[in-house]
């Protein structure tokens, strides 16, 4: 049967967007629809608005310990609206470079909301597409628990178009968006509190990491509450909200900021007209080559839930191209040592085994920590550790996993997660010349192993 298209993608987000470009590079008729936004999560509601508002966060600081080096300022003064009106100035930049990589490469645009109708065949804008394959790359969407009062709180899709900085703010949740956007908030100058449902938040993350984020962030002045949890949420006859806590405290915000993981957007995707699988998370169910249980449907991305980051959507759309379009180039996506960085302020910057997982995997671990008060703050009041660590194997010498927390902690462990990607030892480490006088450094000259 002759189709209309070789390959549909549905979603012009990281994934979708790099699958689209390269497989209409490799020869291939391609279509994407886009319902929202070009770029996607990562570039509209996610990685690149967050990180703008996080440099913008990073002010405060800079100015604060400027004084130490000689120069004073007048009281500083923020003004939200203008950080807002510059974020989107950008991101409209990069909707536009976004449309032309794709027109370029000769990918026909739909936008509009794309429905599945049956294995091959899509509806956009009441206009019906076939195609060989189909993709599902339509990405997430924040999940906030059926709580009374709900509709009182938002979620980081509304947080970058606020109109003005709420002056109290409640974060809910312990993951990524929940500390990076507490540490916006906190560095723009609104009273935060993050509040967390279990014992010490960043689940998952190293033990020593998630101890010492906690710690600089009790010393900047956050208000940290953990094993709290919201039962309901009532809005004020001023605007203010009354938040209700499990174990009965009432807490006063002007904004209740819900971070508590994302759910796949499956919304009237049509799936039900094929027999593509779901997991018991809701996410979409493939194989090791991204192939449902529909022999033409593909899915990557958040929306089949396994590693929801920018890198690793683009990875697997690269490997859907090539694999559909350049076999002889097609290369699986290697899933370890994925690293990743935590926008916190101070930032995290992590790659490979914590050391719980290395224990748990059976490895007689060997551990180096340093911590250290950076060089730039030594003119200053600012009393901020930096922590780093790394998790050997002591009997191959091989280096498991790097962790740090502190400036620039993800530019970083970039450079680290390709040594530990070649399969660097310790040794490696301490045959490295440093670079002096950076922070860096410190990961080639932890000599002493701490006790275990
Ligand atoms: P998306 O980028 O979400 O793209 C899916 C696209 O599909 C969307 O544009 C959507 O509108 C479209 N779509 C959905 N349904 C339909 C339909 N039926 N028809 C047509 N179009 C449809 N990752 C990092 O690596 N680093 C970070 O710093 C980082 N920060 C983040 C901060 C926040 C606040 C959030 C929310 C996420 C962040 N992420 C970060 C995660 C990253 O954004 C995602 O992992 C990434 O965008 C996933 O790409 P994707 O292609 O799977 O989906
Ligand atoms: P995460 O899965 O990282 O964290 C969700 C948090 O919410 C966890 O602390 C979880 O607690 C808590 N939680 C879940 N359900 C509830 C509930 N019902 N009530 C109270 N708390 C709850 O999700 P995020 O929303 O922070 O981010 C989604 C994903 O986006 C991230 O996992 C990451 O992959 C990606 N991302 C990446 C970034 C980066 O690379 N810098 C930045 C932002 C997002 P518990 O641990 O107890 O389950």
């Amino acid at each position: 049967m002759a189709y209309d298209f070789d390959l549909y993608v549905i979603g012009a987000g990281s994934g979708g967007v790099r699958a689209a470009r390269f497989a209409a590079g490799f020869g291939a008729k391609v279509a994407v629809a886009e319902s929202r936004y070009l770029g996607g999560t990562c570039v509209n509601v996610g990685c690149v608005p967050k990180k703008l508002l996080v440099y913008g966060a990073h002010f405060a600081e800079d100015f604060e310990q400027s004084r130490g080096f000689g120069w004073s300022l007048d009281e500083a003064d923020f003004d939200w609206a203008t950080l807002i009106a510059n974020k989107d100035h950008e991101i409209n930049r990069l909707n536009g470079i976004y449309r032309n990589l794709l027109v370029n490469s000769g990918v026909t645009l739909h936008e509009g909301h794309a429905k599945l109708l049956d294995p091959h065949t899509v509806e956009v804008n009441g206009q019906r597409f076939t195609a060989k394959t189909i993709l599902v790359a339509t990405g997430g969407w924040p999940q906030i628990p059926e709580i009374p009062g709900r509709e009182h709180a938002i979620s980081s899709n509304e947080a970058f178009f606020l109109k003005a900085l709420p002056k109290r703010v409640l974060v809910v949740g312990g993951g990524y968006i929940a500390v990076e956007f507490a540490g916006i908030f906190h560095g723009l100058g609104a009273e935060t509190t993050l509040l967390y449902r279990g014992e010490l938040f960043l689940r998952g993350f190293d033990g020593s990491v998630r101890k010492h984020l906690q710690e600089e962030l009790t010393r900047r002045g956050m208000d940290l509450q953990f094993n709290a949890d919201i039962e309901r949420i009532d809005k004020q006859a001023d605007g203010s909200l009354n938040v209700t806590l499990k174990d009965g405290r009432q807490l006063q915000a002007d904004c209740v900021f819900y971070a508590t993981g994302r759910r796949p957007m499956l919304d009237n995707l049509g799936l039900e007209n094929t027999r593509v699988t779901f997991d018991n998370k809701g996410f979409v169910e493939v194989d090791e080559l991204y192939q449902t249980a529909e022999p033409s449907i593909l899915a990557i991305g958040d929306v089949i839930g396994r590693v929801q980051l920018t890198p690793v959507a683009l990875a697997e759309g690269m490997a859907v191209a090539r694999r559909l379009f350049k076999p002889e180039q097609y290369r699986p996506v290697d899933y370890n040592l994925i690293p990743t960085a935590v926008f916190s302020l101070p930032n995290i910057g992590t790659v490979g085994l914590t050391e719980e997982q290395a224990r748990e995997a059976g490895h007689e671990v060997q551990l180096f920590e340093s911590r250290f008060r950076p060089m730039k703050l030594t003119l200053t009041e600012c009393q901020e550790r930096t922590l780093m660590k790394l998790v050997v194997d002591a009997r191959t010498d091989k280096v498991l996993g790097c962790h740090m927390v502190g400036p620039e902690a993800g530019e970083i462990v970039q450079g680290l997660a390709i040594a530990l990607k070649a399969g660097a030892t310790k040794r490696d480490f301490d045959e490295t010349v440093g670079v002096h006088p950076t922070a860096a450094e410190e990961f080639v000259t932890m000599r002493t192993p701490v006790a275990g």
